[in-house]
C-alpha cells in the first residue's frame, strides 16, 4: 500500500470497522447499560460529534476565502453570470430527473401495496412549507454577520459575490484584499488536510455510534420501501449522473467515480452535504483539476440547493405512503410532487434529516397524511447516509460539467490517478521551520 493512498484507505477501513462494531453492539449489547452510557452515548458520541464539528468549522471560512479568490480569479461578471445560470439549471435538471426516476420506479414496483404494514398514529408532525416568496427574500442577508454566524450558505454566497464584484471595481484596494484572501485560502486548505488526517478515527466512531443505535433488523418490515430507494439511488448515481457527465462533458465516469469516493464516504458518515463541502471541494479541485473559480461557487451552492438523493427518497416515500393508505394519486399530483420537491430543495440546507421536513412540505401540498412519515422514520437515518452521498455526487458532476464547458478543468490532473491524493500530514516541528 503506497504512502500516498493511505488516508483514503484508512478512512474506508475506519468506516467498515465502525460499522461492524456498531452492528455487533446493537445485536449483543443493546441492553447493557454501561455499554450504552460509556461507549455509545459516551466515547462514540463525543468523538463523532467532535469530528463533525471540526468539519463544520471549516465550511464558512473555506467557502468565504475561496469564493473571494474564485470570483476575483474569474474577473469577469459575464462569465460569473453564465456559471451561475448553468449550474442553477443543471442542479434543477438533475433533481427533476432524480424524482421522476424515483416516481416511475416506485409506481412500477409498488412498495407498500401488501397489507402487512400496520398504520398507527405515529404522532409525526410536519412543518408548513415556507412560502416560496420567503425562499427568495431570504437569499439576501439583512445582516451578513448573522448569515456567517449561522452558516446560511445562500446568504453567504450572495454577500461574498457582491463583495468580490465590488473588489474588482475597487482597483488597488480590491487587489490587496484578493492577495490576502489567496493566502488565507491556502492556509484553510491546509487546515482541511489536518482535519482529514483525523478522519479515519472520526469516521470509525460516527459509524460505530450510528450502527449501535440502528439495528439492521429495522429494515425488514420496511424492506420494500428501503430497497426501492436504494435501487433508485444507485441507478441515479451510477447511471443518470454518469450519463450526463459523459454527454455534457465527455469526461471519463470511472475516473470521476474513483476520485469522488472520499467525499462520498464523508457524506455517508456525516449525513450532511454541508459538512462535506471541504472534502467535496478538495476532491473536485485537487483530485479532478477543476479551477477554484468554478468549484468555490458550484460546490457550496450545490450543497444547499441540489439534493438528488433526497428527491429520490421523497418520490419513493410519496408512492409508498399513498399505497399504504390506499390513496390513488392523480397525474397532476405527481407533477406537483416533482415541482415541490425541486423547489423545497432550494430553500433547505444539506443537513442530516432535512429530507423528512421537506417531505412533510410535499405531503401538505398533495394532501397526503403527514403522520404517515412516522412509518419510514425508523429507516431514515440509514437512507439519509446513502442519499447524502448521492447528493454530493450530483454536486460534483455538475461542477465538472460547468468547468468543462468554461474550459476551467485541467485534464492532465483529471486523468492522473495520483493527483491531489491526500497524504499523511507532516506537522511542522521546530527543526523543520524555516521562518524565525
Ligand atoms: N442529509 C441530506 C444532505 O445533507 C439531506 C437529507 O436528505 O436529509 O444532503
Amino acid at each position: 500500500m503506497s504512502q500516498k493512498t493511505s488516508i483514503t484507505t484508512k478512512i474506508l477501513i475506519g468506516m467498515v470497522l465502525g460499522l461492524i462494531l456498531g452492528a455487533m453492539l446493537n445485536w449483543l449489547a443493546s441492553g447493557i447499560d454501561w455499554v450504552q452510557t460509556y461507549l455509545v452515548h459516551g466515547l462514540f458520541h463525543v468523538v463523532g460529534a467532535m469530528f463533525i464539528n471540526s468539519l463544520k468549522m471549516l465550511v464558512v471560512p473555506l467557502v468565504t476565502f475561496s469564493l473571494i479568490c474564485g470570483v476575483f480569479g474569474i474577473g469577469d461578471v459575464g462569465m460569473l453570470g453564465r456559471v451561475g445560470v448553468k449550474s442553477f439549471g443543471l442542479y434543477l435538471l438533475t433533481t427533476a430527473l432524480a424524482i421522476s426516476l424515483a416516481l416511475t420506479i416506485a409506481i412500477l414496483v409498488g412498495p407498500g401495496k401488501s397489507d402487512s404494514i400496520q398504520i398507527q398514529n405515529s404522532g409525526f408532525q410536519g412543518k408548513e412549507a415556507p412560502p416560496l416568496t420567503d425562499v427568495f427574500i431570504n437569499i439576501v442577508p439583512s445582516n451578513p454577520v448573522h448569515a456567517f454566524a449561522n452558516g446560511e450558505m445562500l446568504q453567504i454566497i450572495f454577500f461574498v459575490i457582491l463583495f468580490s464584484i465590488a473588489m474588482l471595481m475597487a482597483g488597488k484596494a480590491g487587489e490587496a484584499i484578493a492577495s490576502g484572501a489567496e493566502y488565507l485560502n491556502k492556509v484553510m486548505m491546509k487546515v482541511v488536510t489536518i482535519v482529514m488526517d483525523f478522519a479515519p478515527i472520526g469516521v470509525f466512531f460516527l459509524m460505530a455510534k450510528t450502527f449501535s443505535e440502528q439495528g439492521i433488523a429495522l429494515i425488514l418490515p420496511m424492506a420494500g420501501y428501503f430497497f426501492v430507494v436504494i435501487g433508485c439511488l444507485l441507478i441515479h448515481a451510477l447511471g443518470t449522473l454518469n450519463l450526463l457527465l459523459v454527454l455534457l462533458s465527455k469526461l471519463n465516469p470511472l475516473t470521476f467515480m474513483a476520485k469522488i469516493r472520499p467525499a462520498q464516504i464523508f457524506a455517508f458518515s456525516t449525513a450532511s452535504s454541508n459538512a462535506t463541502i471541504p472534502v467535496t471541494m478538495q476532491s473536485v479541485e485537487q483530485r479532478m483539476g477543476v479551477n477554484n473559480s468554478i468549484a468555490a461557487f458550484t460546490v457550496p451552492f450545490g450543497a444547499t440547493i441540489n439534493m438528488d438523493g433526497t428527491a429520490i427518497m421523497q418520490g419513493v416515500a410519496t408512492v409508498f405512503i399513498a399505497n399504504v393508505y390506499g390513496i390513488d394519486l392523480e397525474f397532476s399530483q405527481y407533477l406537483t410532487i416533482i415541482a415541490m420537491s425541486v423547489l423545497a430543495s432550494i430553500g433547505t440546507a444539506g443537513v442530516p434529516g432535512v429530507g423528512l421536513i421537506m417531505l412533510a412540505m410535499v405531503f401538505n401540498q398533495v394532501n397526503l397524511p403527514v403522520e404517515g412519515i412516522g412509518l419510514i422514520l425508523g429507516v431514515d437515518r440509514l437512507l439519509d447516509m446513502v442519499r447524502t452521498a448521492v447528493n454530493i455526487t450530483g454536486d460534483a458532476v455538475v461542477t465538472c460539467i460547468v468547468a468543462r464547458g468554461e474550459n476551467q478543468i485541467d485534464l492532465d490532473v483529471f486523468t492522473d490517478p495520483e493527483a491531489g491524493v491526500i497524504t499523511e500530514v507532516e506537522l511542522p516541528f521546530k527543526h523543520e521551520m524555516d521562518t524565525p
